[in-house]
């Protein structure tokens, strides 16, 4: 017989007080099946986000970048393995508290602005909509939504209809009703992916301060290089797999000048595993196998037979 022992987690409030990682997926699989055909889009994926960070997922088109957002969104479910946000296990998760989660735990923000709005409402009504569903009373609700559009940088856009708003103020509105009821964690979907640079600066802007006003923990998908060099930590996917990370601060240099400071590393899962990059690794003709060696500070990979022809004889 087990006892169940009363939980000491606060359930209220986009569960502010659960311990360990926002989120946290262990080697992580979701295969899709359709028609016979199998397509695994995560293959034992590995991540972790710390409450209150902001990390940038890179990657091709294909690599799994959506299928791990929706899990995280709660739409979706894994075949296989561990994904964890704020204290709640999307694998296993019942109807009702799948429903809590997504109008409370997570907000999401997508490609497409227009989608995420309601055009015959203007920008603070759209904002205030899942205040009302969440029980939010009016006055609440109304004094909210004003500090939600002027933290975005949009407190004049208020009483326009999305139709009157420019593709980054709309994509500004579409976030302001992803935070509207400060979720824990924010799910963006290469959410500046169709807007032109200026517009797509003034988004990343607003999504930093919904970050760092509101406290959000952001995962935000992006193919954007001067967005990603702009987050501390960007986690790049391939092949459903995390696969590299580089992780940026801020260090003053030999001049006295304080610059930017950016380091590549390959993630190491539990398990041992590692992705190399396919550059090295077709440099050096590596397939199928490879020679380790431990050495004293470092691990050497080798091809397994030396180079088929020697140098000499490919300059003839
Ligand atoms: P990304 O967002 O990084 O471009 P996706 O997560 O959308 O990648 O897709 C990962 C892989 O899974 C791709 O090979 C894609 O074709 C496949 N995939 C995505 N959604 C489905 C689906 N509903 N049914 C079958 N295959 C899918
Ligand atoms: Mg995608």
């Amino acid at each position: 017989m087990t006892t169940t022992a009363p939980s000491t987690r606060s359930r209220r409030r986009g569960d502010r007080s659960t311990d360990g990682p926002d989120i946290l997926c262990d080697n992580l699989v979701r295969i899709y099946r359709a028609e016979g055909l199998e397509v695994v889009a995560l293959q034992g994926l590995d991540l972790q986000v710390a409450a209150g960070e902001l990390v940038a997922l890179v990657g091709a088109s294909g690599s799994g970048k959506s299928t791990l957002l929706g899990i995280l969104s709660g739409l979706d479910t894994p075949t296989a393995g561990l994904a964890r946000v704020a204290g709640h296990d999307l694998g296993s998760m019942a109807g009702r508290e799948r429903l809590a989660y997504r109008r409370r735990t997570v907000g999401f923000l997508f490609q497409q602005a227009a989608a995420n709005l309601l055009p015959y409402l203007t920008a603070a009504e759209n904002v205030e909509l899942p205040m009302m569903l969440a029980g939010v009373r009016a006055g609440e609700r109304a004094s909210r939504a004003r500090a939600t559009l002027e933290v975005l940088g949009i407190p004049d856009c208020g009483d326009r209809r999305p139709g009157e708003l420019s593709g980054g103020q709309q994509q500004r509105v579409a976030l302001g009703v992803a935070v509207a009821n400060r979720p824990r964690v924010l799910l963006a979907d290469e959410p500046t992916g169709e807007l032109d640079s200026r517009s797509s600066d003034e988004v990343f802007e607003a999504i930093r301060r919904a970050n760092t006003e509101f406290g959000t923990t952001v995962l935000v998908v992006t193919h954007d290089a001067l967005v990603s060099e702009q987050v501390a930590r960007t986690v790049g996917i391939r092949d459903g797999r995390t696969s590299t990370e580089v992780l940026r601060r801020d260090e003053v240099g030999a001049d006295g000048a304080l610059g930017r400071v950016a380091e590549e590393y390959a993630v190491l899962d539990r398990a041992g595993r590692l992705q190399l990059p396919r550059a090295f690794t077709s440099a050096l003709e590596m397939r199928d196998r490879v020679r380790l060696g431990l050495e004293a500070d470092h691990i050497a990979v080798r091809p397994t037979e030396p180079a088929a022809r020697p140098d000499a004889e490919e300059e003839r």
